[in-house]
């Protein structure tokens, strides 16, 4: 018996457009207004590598998972963890087909380097919390690695950050729920926005051009 309806379920990386802004994240995860540049945003081509679906490779005491469907149902959401490092650790849980036990720390890949904002820290903490939830354990510690910097940056993962990524599902559930696309609040980011060529458009068809660079500037 299924626990949930699932098909309720949000997109899990929705989460970094919703904390960019949140009505690109109603373009793309209501509206559907998926483009090319869109995908860009996700930084698809850093994914190959870590994109093999399920390959588990053993290096010591470390079992690397890559590409893994993840899933909370608390959240309401469902994903894919680019890679799910398990450090063996006694402290850790048990794993289907292996000995000893496993802490899981998610490592998340991105285009780029990091950002000004904390969009990419919050996809990671929710990961984290499909992981807490599917595996029953705690997950303390995630890593960002950025392909620019060719680095990974800890991310340590507080109560703070779980109850604030619980507060932004709540409020993608009820925006969803009530097909709500919020209304343009443009800024400096819309400069890095690749919807703006869908965004703005819709946005001159609702005021005057001179009105919104007014407002703009
Ligand atoms: S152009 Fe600006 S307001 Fe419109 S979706 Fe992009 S970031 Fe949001």
């Amino acid at each position: 018996m299924m626990e949930n309806n699932e098909l309720d379920y949000l997109m899990l990386s929705g989460i970094q457009h919703f904390k960019f802004c949140q009505r690109q994240w109603a373009l793309i995860h209501i509206e559907q207004q998926w483009e090319e540049n869109v995908r860009t945003i996700e930084g698809q081509h850093v994914h190959k590598k870590a994109d093999k679906p399920f390959l588990r490779e053993k290096r010591g005491d470390k079992l690397i998972v890559r590409a893994m469907p993840i899933r909370s149902h608390e959240l309401k959401t469902s994903g894919i963890c680019d890679v799910v490092e398990f450090i063996q650790n006694d402290e850790g849980v048990e794993l289907q087909g292996e000995v000893g036990k496993f802490v899981p720390i998610p490592v998340e890949y991105k285009r780029g380097k990091p950002k000004k904002g904390n969009e990419d820290v919050f996809q990671l903490v929710a990961q984290a919390m499909c992981l807490e939830e599917m595996l029953v354990c705690d997950v303390n510690l995630a890593y960002l690695y950025y392909d620019e910097i060719k680095h990974r940056e800890a991310v340590v993962i507080t109560e703070e950050m779980r109850s604030e990524v619980r507060n932004i599902f709540q409020q993608m559930h009820r925006y969803f729920n009530r097909q709500y696309t919020p209304k343009v609040k443009p800024g400096k980011f819309c400069n890095n926005c690749s919807l703006q060529n869908i965004c703005l458009p819709e946005l001159e068809n609702t005021i005057s051009v001179r009105h919104y660079m007014e407002r703009y500037l």
